[in-house]
């Protein structure tokens, strides 16, 4: 084959625009598993005059190219766990399988319809327990009643008073807003997934997480009694598919969602959600700030395959009009028991930011950049009186435990620069987050540890060392970190060479960072880069961790390359859509597709195609394909 054969025939711009993606009705190369529709969760039955999906509510569907939804089988439950995971099938007839967070909105055989939500995966297993009875009265026994109550069992949505209806306690689709009732424990100990684990109990949710994982289930389920791992499940968030945060499994990621009073619409935020499960996120969280925060909640919890975390103090402060100085304990236990009913899987809780803390902080470079930070800051010197979150932590777990809510400690005082990093006010509130690590513990409530931020490469470890000896090995969610300050428009790459390395250390979870962090709001295109880029920073940290699973991963991939099958590498990419595209931009030939070099190095300078010549010549055997390989779960 000449180089003219594969030469492009168009100009670059026509090239461009034929290749650009359309993920939404994306093909893969094989046929969707026979068994699918079989091995699916039970489904909702239609609702009634259920209205007519409108444009703004399609979200994105289909499965990744050259990817299928396939389904691992739980060794001790007589196939009855079905584990959903990723298989991409190659050219050579060997399949790789991968860990899969896109839910069943990459499952062509499932009907996607955002006003009815996911199947309800969870909820057999949750009824067979028998520990929770349904809430008619908004936090019955634990707080008292939720706003919107009207008291009748029918709530309203507490936005414009608008009746919901409830459908034999499933969720309703009226108006295109949904609800659900809320369950909660029964007083026969606590519901969560730590209790369960500290009585020697294997929850289906554990199993599920083993087989994802690669791991024993009993290995689950010790890691989480020991609390270096959380498994965010709220019972009222039964559509979710178990998942676990700790160091013995692979490094996950968050996204963050939520719109804000100045841009942004519900419709859009469930994309973004789906959008950024569909390339890797492991949990989101809803940030939401601006109008209709319990609406979008709902419509994100409600369609959301993944665990969904919050700051309730943004709920809180929305109640009482924007103002700090107004928030009282009152408003922020009755948002927390909201969303709880709502079926929140975890919260940003800033209770480790205490008063006498708050003057360190004066003389930083960046000073308090946390929003529930300088919301709570604000409150103790307006009150002159302890973090309210903190001299109520005790209520605070004991409403947790009802639902199965997870804390995740807030760094309310992390540095918003690498000039503050590891400071006083820092550590000293990371110290204050160890004791509330205990306290919780005492409750049976899951807890994780939120981490900064900005940090220089070379304090990172040192900030993984501390966390894991003052919150007693608790699982560390970091934000980044960031590690340069010089680079806006670029943060998700200052601050992915952070989390890799954050990661390799140890920590659990890593939260996201968009290009444009610090400058807006994240767009659909934004979500993207951030999660592709965290996906990154996760694997090399699971690489550098030596879990064998993450590694066939990139042999599968490096063999592709090297064997010039490049349908497979570009399957086998995070992203298989750029790929493919990128080498369309010069190659778009069908015939580019085997050749024996690409435009980098050019036919006569590719120092692969040289090398294959080399070991041919000396007469080596070819490497040979993978076989089946579970590639990231590890083995
Ligand atoms: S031309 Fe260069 S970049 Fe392209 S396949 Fe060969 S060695 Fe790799």
């Amino acid at each position: 084959m000449s180089l003219d054969e594969i030469r492009p025939s168009l100009p670059l711009s026509d090239v461009s625009s034929r290749s650009s993606s359309s993920c939404g009705t994306a093909v893969p190369d094989s046929a969707a598993p026979d068994a699918a529709s079989a091995l699916s969760p039970p489904s909702r039955p239609p609702l009634p005059h259920a209205p007519r999906q409108p444009a703004e509510t399609v979200v994105t569907t289909g499965p990744l190219p050259g990817s299928r939804r396939t389904w691992l089988l739980g060794a001790d439950t007589d196939g009855e766990l079905r584990v959903p995971m990723r298989e991409v099938v190659l050219s050579t007839g060997d399949s790789v399988v991968l860990y899969d967070t896109s839910g069943p909105y990459t499952d062509p055989t499932v009907n996607i319809d955002v006003r009815r939500g996911l199947a309800p995966l969870r909820a057999p297993w949750i009824d067979a327990r028998g520990d929770t009875e349904t809430s008619v009265g908004g936090g019955v026994g634990v707080g008292g009643r939720a706003e919107g109550e009207n008291g009748a069992g029918v709530r309203t949505d507490g936005d414009n008073g608008a009746p919901l209806e409830t459908v034999n306690g499933q969720v309703g689709a009226i108006g295109g807003r949904q609800v659900r009732r809320g369950a909660r424990a029964l007083d026969r100990g606590a519901l969560t997934q730590l209790g369960y684990a500290r009585r020697g109990e294997i929850t289906r949710e554990m199993e599920f997480v083993g087989v994802r994982e690669g791991l024993p289930a009993e290995t689950v389920r010790a890691e989480i009694a020991a609390g270096r791992a959380v498994l965010p499940a709220n019972v009222n968030h039964p559509e979710s598919e178990p998942m676990a945060i700790g160091r013995a499994f692979l490094v996950k990621i968050n996204a963050n969602l939520g719109n804000s009073a100045v841009t942004s619409s519900i419709a859009e935020e469930v994309e973004k959600m789906v959008w950024a499960t569909r390339w890797g996120a492991d949990t989101v969280m809803d940030l939401s700030t601006g109008a209709d925060i319990h609406r979008t909640r709902e419509w994100i919890l409600r369609n959301s395959p993944v665990p969904v975390g919050t700051v309730p103090i943004y709920e809180a402060l929305e109640q009482v009009g924007g103002r700090p100085e107004e928030l009282t304990w009152a408003a922020y236990r009755d948002a927390v028991i909201r969303q709880c009913e709502q079926g929140v899987d975890y919260m940003t809780v800033h209770a480790g930011v205490l008063a006498r803390y708050v003057p360190l902080t004066a003389r930083r470079r960046t000073g308090i950049v946390s929003r529930g930070g300088a919301i709570l800051a604000a409150w103790c010197r307006a009150h002159q009186q302890e973090n309210f979150l903190y001299t109520h932590f005790e209520e605070l777990c004991e409403i947790l435990a009802a639902y199965d809510v997870t804390f995740s400690l807030g760094d309310g005082l992390r540095p918003g620069s690498v000039s503050d990093a590891n400071d006083e006010a820092q550590l000293a509130e990371l110290a204050t987050l160890g004791e509330l690590t205990q306290v919780a513990w005492r409750h049976d409530v899951q807890v994780m540890v939120e981490g900064p931020g900005h940090v220089p490469l070379h304090l990172v470890e040192e900030n993984v060392r501390l966390q894991r000896e003052l919150c007693h090995d608790a699982p560390f969610y970091t934000l980044g970190p960031l590690t340069t300050d010089i680079a806006p428009g670029y943060d998700h790459i200052t601050s992915a060479i952070g989390a890799a390395v954050i990661g390799w250390h140890g920590t659990a979870m890593l939260c996201y960072v968009t290009p444009k962090e610090h400058l807006g709001l994240p767009d659909r295109d934004d979500v993207k880069a951030g999660v592709i880029a965290y996906k990154i920073a996760a694997h090399a940290a699971d690489l550098a961790k030596g879990h064998p699973g993450a590694r066939a991963w990139d042999d599968a991939l490096s063999d592709a390359r090297f064997a010039f099958r490049w349908a497979d590498q570009f399957h086998l990419a995070l992203d298989p859509e750029t790929a493919r595209a990128f080498h369309d931009e010069t190659l778009p030939a069908p015939a580019a597709k085997s050749a024996h070099f690409c435009s980098m190095c050019g036919p006569h300078f590719c120092s692969m195609r040289l090398s294959q010549q080399v070991r041919s010549d000396s007469g080596e055997p070819a490497p040979t394909g993978p076989g089946l390989v579970q590639a990231a779960p590890r083995s």
